[in-house]
């Protein structure tokens, strides 16, 4: 349920209503627009029925929301959302986010060389799992903590940003160590502890989306981000599951409009775990960012050939730097900059 509160009301009229909505045992949720304010409740609201909130001072309207996701709704927040990763890294608002590096780290000097050579290509954010959720039990599974801390020296080098994959919450304290960013795999989309457990923080998130989830259980799962109190969500389409097989995935690029029609949230695209395929990266990003993206997710190798996970959807270092230069014009186009 959103209340509208009357653009004059007063700082003591929204107290009240707070207070009065938390006495109900809902949980009140102030948001301060650039025209209005209002008060997300999450709970039962069936008691709002019976004790309308109409007619308080300062209400001016009360208004269901039909979405099972309420605060990652746009009825919730019409403005769309920014997340500030660290000091001049925002995510979601004019300028597009790059995340770049390779898909698992695999050792110190690779990382360094990569996270400069990213760098210099405009990428903002340094990506590389240190815990790896592979196929295969028998496939390289990360290098754990020792990963996590060639991230931090390439953030200490670079100024780059860091995004890495938490997989299990038991590790939660020891990746918000090194992170800027807890990246929640698409295998862990529905992983509702480990959502949980990110929610109790403030750190931001990236999300993925599950392989096989609608856009409805994806923001759901956002939902529980949010709810917990964190609301340094990103999302991020990784692409899903279709009858094609020419690709790994299939980039539903549909998502990007549709999600922006429903969250005010900011969305990230992954073309490379979309199509598996390093040639298709390119039209891929490009389409991203016409599509209203706010930012890629970009898995780049120094020797692809030899990578430990993922070589074959991960570009080389000169062919990242190229489609920086072409999403830069299209981010032209569509009033966004690099
Ligand atoms: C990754 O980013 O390396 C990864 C494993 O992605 P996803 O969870 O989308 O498969
Ligand atoms: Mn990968």
């Amino acid at each position: 349920m959103i209340i509208v509160l009357k653009p004059g009301a007063t700082k003591q009229e929204i107290d009240h209503v707070m207070e009065k909505i938390e006495k109900l045992g809902l949980k009140p949720w102030l948001s301060e627009g650039v025209e209005r304010k209002i008060i997300g409740v999450i709970g039962e609201e069936d008691v709002l029925r019976v004790q309308p909130l109409e007619g308080i001072p300062g209400v001016e309207k009360v208004m269901p929301i039909l979405k099972p996701y309420k605060l990652a709704s746009l009825e919730y927040k019409s403005e769309p959302s920014t997340v500030k990763v660290a000091e001049g890294i925002i995510i979601g608002g004019k300028k597009l986010t790059v995340m770049a590096g390779p898909c698992s780290v695999e050792d110190r000097g690779m990382l360094l060389d990569i996270a400069r050579s990213v760098k210099k290509s405009g990428a903002n954010i340094l990506r590389g799992g240190a815990f790896k959720p592979r196929t295969s039990p028998y496939s390289f599974q990360g290098l754990g903590e020792e990963g996590l801390k060639y991230l931090a020296e390439a953030r200490e080098k670079t100024g780059l940003a860091i995004v890495t994959e938490l997989m299990d919450a038991r590790n939660l304290d020891l990746v918000m160590e090194y992170a800027d960013i807890l990246q929640i795999g698409a295998r862990n989309m529905q992983n509702y502890d480990l959502l949980k457990a990110v929610g109790r923080t403030d750190k931001p998130v990236l999300l993925k989306r599950g392989m096989s989830n609608t856009i409805k259980e994806f923001l759901m799962s956002a939902e529980y981000i949010l709810a917990g109190g964190n609301p340094n969500v990103i999302l991020c389409e990784r692409g899903i599951r279709t009858f094609e097989d020419f690709t790994r995935f299939t980039l539903d690029i549909n998502a990007v409009p549709a999600i922006k029609s429903l969250s005010h949230l900011p969305l990230i695209v992954d073309p490379s775990h979309a199509s598996g395929k390093w040639g298709l990266v390119p039209a891929l990003s490009r389409a991203a960012v016409a599509a209203g993206a706010d930012g890629l997710m970009i898995e780049v190798h120094p020797n692809p050939e030899d990578a430990f996970s993922d070589g074959s959807q991960s570009l080389l270092p000169d062919k990242f730097g190229k489609v920086m230069k072409e999403i830069e014009q299209i981010a032209e186009i569509m009033g966004r900059e690099i």
